[in-house]
């Protein structure tokens, strides 16, 4: 590891003139550290400044209630606190179990909201630092010929990553936004933060270099659920998930929104699968089943991942059960 600067700055307005100071070529914010570090370690990345957003007098108010009946979330809000909080599982259960799923809590513990949306891919050739693949500056992608069970079944590639976030699909069907201080915009959607391979390998969200991630907003979602499968449900990362969130009319669907994670190289919203819910009654099993069914139509997957084509119609159609208050075994 090469040697670098430490800096703990009070405020983010402080960190944000650390980022643009040009003494330092590349400086890089640590919040949990949870991937920055992992980074550094593995010599995927050598910064010459780290500036410690953890430190005293920066974090914020965790979660509050907005005047919509959304929520505001700290960006510093570790992962265990978004999963244990009560205004979180009663406003939007979906962001609740996304987050109290991820990891172990040790990890959760540490883990902050705005580190766990901007962490980087888990693909191996990635991480290892012998790989130079196309994502690192190379020519190829070793996933299409190599290991691939862990990778996209959606995108296209090039580059056949799974966005790692659990959090960012969740926050996503509730129309969650990061706040931004250090540039231009003042926000940003979640839909708009990630951008596909084909738009820019290198990298895999839209902020930029001075941007900081203040806190996030979503709106309410009450009826809302998240399911991932896992091949150890106890700790393991989700071999699919999805995050659904309905709005309903008696007991009728009035519309819906659904993103799967863990198939695309961003949070892949399901449209198809939305409009199919929308008219369907909650109690309909038939119904929800049919129209979770297409749920991996269009999937295009690599020699060793087909089985997540067979698996997101039933992560999906179990999140829309967790959103209507049942469990998957009722139905
Ligand atoms: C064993 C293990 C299992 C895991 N399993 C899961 C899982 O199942 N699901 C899942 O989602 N994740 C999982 N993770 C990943 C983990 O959740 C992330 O590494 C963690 O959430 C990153 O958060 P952090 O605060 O530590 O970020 P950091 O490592 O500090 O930062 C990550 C990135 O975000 C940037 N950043 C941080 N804060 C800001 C900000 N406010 N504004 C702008 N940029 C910022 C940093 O510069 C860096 O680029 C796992 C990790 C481990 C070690
Ligand atoms: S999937 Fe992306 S990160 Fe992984 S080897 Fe291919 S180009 Fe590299």
């Amino acid at each position: 590891m090469k040697a670098f600067a430490f800096a703990r700055p009070a405020s983010f307005a402080e960190a944000g003139e650390l980022l643009a100071d040009r003494r330092y070529s590349l400086p890089v914010l640590k919040a949990g550290g949870m991937d920055v570090v992992d980074h550094m370690k593995e010599g995927l990345l050598e910064p010459d400044l780290l500036i410690d957003i953890r430190a005293t007098g920066v974090r914020p108010a965790g979660i509050s209630r907005t005047d919509d009946g959304g929520l505001r979330i700290g960006a510093m809000t570790t992962l265990a606190e978004i999963a244990a909080s009560p205004i979180v599982r009663a406003t939007a259960p979906v962001v609740a179990d996304a987050a109290g799923s991820a990891a172990t809590p040790q990890v959760r513990n540490v883990a902050t909201a705005a580190g766990n949306l901007l962490q980087r891919p888990r693909c191996w050739y990635y991480r290892n630092e012998q790989f130079h693949c196309l994502k690192k500056g190379g020519h190829t992608c070793y996933a299409v010929e190599g290991e691939n069970k862990f990778h996209a079944i959606f995108g296209g590639g090039p580059c056949h990553i799974v966005h790692p976030s659990n959090l960012a699909p969740a926050l996503a069907v509730c129309g969650g936004r990061v706040h931004l201080t250090g540039g231009d915009r003042p926000s940003l959607s979640i839909d708009d933060l990630y951008h596909a391979p084909a738009q820019g390998v290198w990298s895999e969200h839209e902020l930029e270099k001075n941007e900081i991630i203040t806190h996030i907003t979503i709106g309410p979602a009450s009826r809302s659920g998240f399911y991932a499968v896992k091949e150890k449900q106890s700790f393991d990362w989700p071999l699919v998930m999805a995050s659904v969130m309905l709005r309903t009319q008696g007991s009728s669907i009035t519309a819906a929104r659904v993103s799967a994670g863990a198939v695309a190289p961003i949070p892949w919203r399901l449209p198809a699968v939305e409009a199919a819910l929308a008219g369907v009654r909650v109690d309909d099993d038939a119904g929800l089943r049919k129209a979770c069914a297409g749920a991996a139509d269009g999937a295009n997957p690599l020699s060793d991942n087909a089985y997540k084509a067979s698996l997101l119609p039933v992560a999906v159609r179990r999140a829309v059960l967790r959103a209507t208050g049942r469990d998957e075994k009722e139905a």
